[in-house]
């Protein structure tokens, strides 16, 4: 019989990948994962399927469920032989009564691990640029809670300890006791110059930072409106961030990105933005299914000895065509003779992984540029076997037939639109002009997404909102149906469309590329 367990995971500061590896393997391994406030959402992805996910809560002083709620539902989902995981902001044991929820766990003779994790007290500085300790600077750090009123009679924190012997201080729920903390560490002794910052959500993309000194951080404070969450950090070290923030430098820190490309493709994208400092939306508007007839494939692939070329024109026709050439019981030697072509290196990478080089690889990634590749060969008379999808375009097997070659143009998959899980979280960003852009990897990715949004509303939604498109057909599709196309890749592939973006957020800061 399955015994129960109860993890103690610290989730990290905000930023998904802030996470351990430990900790991630408790979330996949989890029957319940019960989650607050503070852990990144993203992070219930790792959790299988079955999985039974409980919100528990805790912004500010608003527990959706109360500590005692909280325990006894962890006591309850574990007596019910269930792997539970306790899911934490930060680290469980720094500030996160993480300690509590292991007594009660003892108390009722239930086993339990404990997960540290990535103490926002760290993570936050780090990202804002600031080491907590430095050689030349301070040789001390002390974690505080900034929770407690300075002013009540009995403060379990030693101010002068605090303000006179110890170099960093990293105050945690402190944003509403900031003017107190302030006046406490200057009353007892710590030079009113002393640098100090505010870290807001540290680590995501909403991360904010304000930065002064005690004597005007509390008017700065509120000149910004910054709000909890936040951790306070106060001394010397505060000041290296302008040399060091490296996070908030980066291109694309605040802008909202919508990425309508297929789930199971969008993550190259999604990274490659995220890494520039993008808060990416995923919008998967194309799904990638079987074509509606997938006999003429099979047709083909008992039949290949008859080819001489077979050219692949996207990585969804490279695994459809081996779908089915493995499903007929062959593999890559019924390809044996055949010569290969690859209409751009994401193609041939995925023709490489099955075994295959691709003979030609044009300089630019359209069918046009497959076509003056195709120049080059004597190509009249051969039989070229072209797996694609359903829809495609008609100028490959146009142009080869011109050429003289004999084409063979059959479905290996078709693109429909995909039902958005999350539409209308986008629609709420679209309606709060909170999108800065929406990219377009293809035609049919403009298309859906138009679709996908409520009959009626796209001049509203969508029309202003900025596009960025992979190259210039997908640009002219854009277009006609109404939106404004601002970034056209001029290298047909994601990267080239990372590279188009960068280069325009760039030029609109004046930054030299
Ligand atoms: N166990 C957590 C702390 C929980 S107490 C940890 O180790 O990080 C909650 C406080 O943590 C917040 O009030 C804030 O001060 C801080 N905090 C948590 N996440 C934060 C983040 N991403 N950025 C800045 N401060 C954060």
């Amino acid at each position: 019989m399955k015994t129960p367990i109860v993890y103690l995971v610290g989730a990290g500061p905000g930023d998904p990948g802030l996470i351990t590896v430990k900790g991630r393997e408790c979330i996949a391994r989890a029957d319940v994962v019960i989650y607050d406030y503070l852990a990144a959402p993203a992070l219930l992805r790792h959790a299988s399927p079955g999985a039974e996910l409980v919100y528990v809560g805790k912004q500010g002083g608003d527990h959706t469920l109360p500590q005692d709620g909280i325990n006894a539902l962890i006591v309850a989902k574990a007596r019910e032989n269930k792997t539970v995981t306790r899911l934490k902001g930060g680290d469980p044991f720094v500030f996160g009564r993480g300690g509590e929820e292991a007594e009660v766990l003892v108390e009722a003779g239930i086993p339990f691990e404990i997960v540290p994790g990535v103490t926002s007290a760290v993570a936050a500085p780090a990202y804002a640029g600031i080491p907590l300790s430095h050689r030349k600077m301070t040789s001390t750090i002390a974690f505080v809670t900034g929770h407690e009123d300075p002013t009540k009679d009995q403060t379990g924190i030693d101010w002068p300890a605090l303000a006179r012997g110890i170099g960093t201080l990293v105050f945690f729920m402190g944003v509403k006791n900031l003017a107190n903390i302030v006046a406490e560490l200057v009353a007892n002794g710590r030079s009113p110059q002393t640098p100090v910052a505010l870290v807001r959500r540290g680590t995501t993309p909403e991360q904010v930072t304000v930065s002064g000194r005690l004597d005007d951080i509390v008017a700065k404070v509120k000149h910004a409106r910054l709000k909890s969450p936040a951790v306070i950090v106060v001394g010397e070290v505060v000041g290296l961030r302008e040399k060091l923030k490296w996070f908030e430098n980066r291109p694309l820190l605040g802008q909202r990105v919508v990425v309508t490309r297929s789930r199971a493709q969008a993550s190259d994208l999604v990274q490659a933005l995220e890494e520039l400092g993008a808060e990416c939306l995923e919008c998967p508007t194309i799904q990638v299914v079987p074509p509606d007839d997938s006999a003429p494939l099979d047709r083909a692939i008992a039949d290949l000895s008859a080819f001489d070329w077979i050219v692949f024109t996207s990585v969804n026709g490279v695994n459809g065509f081996f779908e089915h050439l493995f499903g007929a019981s062959k593999d890559v030697r019924a390809l044996g003779r055949l010569r290969t072509a690859a209409i751009g290196p994401a193609t041939a990478e995925r023709l490489k992984s099955f075994g295959l080089l691709s003979d030609i690889v044009p300089e630019s990634y359209r069918a046009e540029s497959i076509v003056a590749a195709f120049r080059k060969e004597e190509i009249r008379g051969r039989q070229i076997l072209l797996p694609r999808a359903q829809e495609a375009r008609q100028i490959l097997p146009v142009e080869l037939t011109a050429m003289g070659a004999v084409v063979r143009e059959v479905p290996a998959y078709k693109t429909r639109p995909a039902a958005a899980a999350d539409l209308d979280a986008l629609v709420r960003r679209l309606e709060a002009k909170s999108i800065d852009l929406v990219t377009f990897t293809s035609s049919s990715t403009a298309k859906n997404f138009k679709a996908l949004l409520p009959p009626g509303r796209f001049q509203e939604l969508a029309a202003g909102v900025p596009t960025a498109c992979i190259g210039p057909v997908t640009a002219d599709t854009a277009r006609q149906l109404g939106f404004d196309v601002r970034i056209v890749a001029e290298e047909y592939t994601i990267p080239g469309l990372c590279t188009a973006i960068l280069d325009h957020y760039r030029g609109r800061r004046g930054t030299p590329p």
